[in-house]
């Protein structure tokens, strides 16, 4: 029998790294700015922003938690532990699209983790863009994932108003996951971004307009016009507070299509992975829950045990 007042969430987490390009110190974001910036993923992804109380009435029933969340790795590709951040000093003064620099060592950048594994966000100083985005049909491409302006990333540190609520990462991450802009793909053409619940806009919005905006454009008869407070504008980001409920649909769709092998797991060091069939192993080191090495193993507190073989174990030495 079903309870109806229960119902049941499958919450996709997606492991993310962040690789941090800087030349000068300032661009060489803290790690609490960068937090900063997941714990936005995670309260929009889950319909957990405050400000979702500014979405118009007629659409509030088709604001959606789209129940994926983002977790910072703690293994690395080779199965070290890791705060899910890298730094790489770069002489490069600026980066664009063009060729993605920033996404190799040898033009100044840092080097992808592995793309069915993480989601890879490069943080650097862009020339003119808050920043940009592979599509899903890309999964496999070296270039997989998101490049963000370390002034446009998280909510505190080097963040410039009016881009300053960690929404451009929200905006491109839309993009990694199949999203269109609002307007469609094409620029001032009344196109259609494949969502049904999304209504029809004639192009792009800056800044905060009034609700409604735009009423009956593009020969409609939409008396609430544009949804230009939707991630996938380009309104300020104390504008922006919602996905809709077909842009999660789609969303999940793309995951499922090209994703399905990402995982949770390396976002927090598992307990079940030890290899007994492997033999030989060598220990490397011993780091605590917060990825510190370890030297002197504590009595009554968890460690983890990690070998050349890639292997992790989870073990407490009771006292
Ligand atoms: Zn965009
Ligand atoms: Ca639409």
């Amino acid at each position: 029998e079903n309870n109806p007042n229960y119902s049941s969430k499958s919450i996709i987490t997606i492991p993310v790294v962040v690789h941090v390009v800087w030349k000068n110190s300032i661009q060489n974001i803290s790690d609490a700015q960068i937090l900063s910036q997941i714990d936005v993923l995670n309260k929009d992804f889950r319909k957990l922003n405050i400000d979702t109380i500014n979405t118009p009435t007629i659409w509030k029933t088709i604001s959606s938690d789209c129940e994926i969340e983002f977790c910072m790795a703690t293994i690395d590709p080779n199965g070290n532990a890791t705060t899910g951040i890298t730094r790489t000093q770069t002489t490069v003064n600026s980066f664009g699209m063009n060729n993605d620099p920033v996404k190799s060592t040898s033009t100044g950048g840092a080097n992808p983790w592995p793309s069915d594994d993480y989601l890879n966000i490069w943080v650097c100083k862009l020339d003119n863009l808050l920043g940009y985005s592979t599509v899903p049909s890309g999964w496999n491409d070296p270039g997989d994932g998101v490049v963000i302006g370390f002034n446009y990333f998280g909510t505190i540190g080097t963040v410039q108003s009016p881009y300053n609520k960690g929404r451009t990462a929200t905006h491109e991450i839309g993009h990694w996951l199949n999203l269109d802009h609002v307007w469609g793909s094409g620029w001032s053409s009344c196109g259609s971004d494949q969502v049904n619940d999304t209504p029809i806009q004639e192009e792009e919005n800056y800044s905060c307009p009034g609700f409604p905006h735009n009423p009956n454009s593009c020969g409609t008869t939409n008396a609430n016009g544009d949804m230009f407070m939707n991630y996938m504008d380009y309104t300020n980001d104390a504008c922006m507070n919602l996905f809709t409920t077909g842009q999660k649909t789609r969303m999940i769709s793309a995951i499922n299509l090209y994703r399905s092998n990402l995982s949770q797991t390396i976002c927090s060091l598992p307990t079940n992975i030890i290899d007994i069939s492997i033999r030989n192993k060598k220990l490397i080191k011993i780091v605590d829950v917060l990825g510190k090495i370890i030297f002197q193993p504590k009595t009554n507190t968890p460690l983890f045990y990690i070998y050349d073989n890639g292997s992790v174990e989870r073990k407490i030495i009771l006292e």
